[in-house]
């Protein structure tokens, strides 16, 4: 049996989105500036795809830029949010768990002279909002925190940090930027935009391409354009457009927002039979993930006490069953999660985790056939004892 439960690291492209992707190469290829109709042909394609992402988002499509990926949507939403205007303050607070899109050019501005609080989190990857408030001050710049942690799936509070962010604003006279890094929410939880200034989304996470992505920018924010050039997507990100995949992206974020309902109850039905086979069938195992409403369906963290998650992913990969440790960017790297070190987990717990990530394609079956498999795989490598 093949199983992919893979998907926060990225998603099978739905077959429409192939189909279009592959017309647009062959036949659509103009360039969307040209001023011939091949170019305006083009053009079409870029329109519609804004359009569907900005329903998809609940946002106006004027406000909506593409870009190359999460990960440049995260850069250019936090450099731009805090070298916007050299009378801006020089603080960020962020979380501990973000994503290395968004750790690692915090860190950068860190070396260049802000001051950076970065939020606790508790067992289940809650952060602290208390810790927020006291942390908000008139020199703080940004806030960017993550719509859904991709390693726990964690529904991060982020129409509350909105609300706070709004009425500190208020308040005060002054102009703290949130952004959010919603790749790993859009498609999965519906999204509200309000008092967000700025938020980072990606293809490759809803079935769409990968190598393409995008920002939204409220209306009125000042951020300076980051890629300079041609003036392409309204003067903010120069270059010519991946008109494939703008075109693939778009109609995954029409399939996503039209069976929305639909879609993450098979995600979250999968989830659970998984969560309650492997919780009947086995002991001494921790579930990272939250148990309640501020669980995403997609993820499901779990830590197999006395194993080694890497040999698990591969012993699972034999049986064709296809999982993470943590997440994907970070598991060529050396070292431990920082996600669930900072959720407190001893090293020993970190080094048998698995995380499982669902899409509407997950069936019953295959969650049966999972436990089965990890039960079969676990059980075996506890025999053996220590297997390093
Ligand atoms: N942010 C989060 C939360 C992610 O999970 C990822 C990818 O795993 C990214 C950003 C980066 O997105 P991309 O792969 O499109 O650069």
């Amino acid at each position: 049996m093949f199983v992919y439960l893979d998907n926060s690291s990225t998603t099978k492209p739905y077959e429409q989105v192939v189909e279009i992707m592959t017309k647009v190469l062959r036949e659509d290829f103009g360039n969307p500036s040209s001023l011939h109709t091949l170019g305006i042909d083009s053009e079409k394609y870029v329109k519609a795809a804004r359009k569907s992402l900005a329903k998809a988002m609940g946002i106006s499509s004027d406000d909506f830029y593409f870009t190359s990926c999460g990960t440049e949507s995260d850069n250019a939403a936090i450099f731009g949010a805090c070298n916007g205007s050299k009378y801006k303050g020089k603080k960020i607070i962020t979380t501990k768990v973000e994503h290395p899109a968004v750790l690692e050019p915090i860190r950068r501005l860190e070396m260049a002279g802000f001051e950076v609080t970065y939020l606790d989190v508790d067992r289940k990857c809650h952060l602290n909002m208390e810790q927020l408030k006291s942390a908000i001050s008139k020199d703080t710049a940004l806030i960017s925190v993550m719509a859904i942690n991709n390693e726990t799936g964690t529904i991060m509070p982020i129409n509350e940090i909105a609300e706070t962010k709004e009425r500190f604003n208020k308040e005060h006279g002054c102009q703290v930027i949130f952004h959010t890094d919603a790749v790993q929410a859009l498609g999965k939880i519906p999204l509200k935009m309000n008092g967000v200034d700025i938020a980072s989304v990606s293809g490759h996470k809803i079935h769409g391409p990968k190598g393409i992505g995008g920002l939204y920018i409220k209306k009125g924010l000042s951020i300076p354009a980051y890629m300079i050039g041609g003036g392409q997507e309204h003067n903010m990100r120069s270059g010519t457009e991946n008109t494939a995949g703008i075109a693939g992206f778009g109609i995954a974020a029409d399939i996503c927002a039209e069976g929305f309902e639909t879609r993450t109850a098979a995600m979250k039905k999968a989830k659970q039979r998984l969560l309650t086979g492997l919780k009947s069938e086995m002991k001494d195992i921790y579930i990272n993930s939250p148990e309640d409403d501020t669980a995403s369906p997609s993820v499901l963290n779990v830590s197999f006490i006395g194993t080694r998650g890497e040999v698990l992913l591969h012993t699972l990969e034999q049986e064709g069953i296809f999982v993470s440790t943590g997440s994907a960017c970070s598991s060529n790297k050396k070292g431990q999660s920082h996600v669930l070190t900072a959720m407190g987990l001893s090293p020993k717990v970190i080094e048998g985790t698995i995380r499982f990530s669902f899409s509407e394609f997950n069936t019953e079956e295959e969650m049966d056939y999972t436990v089965e498999k990890v039960k079969e795989t676990v059980n075996k490598f506890r025999r053996l004892g220590s297997f390093r």
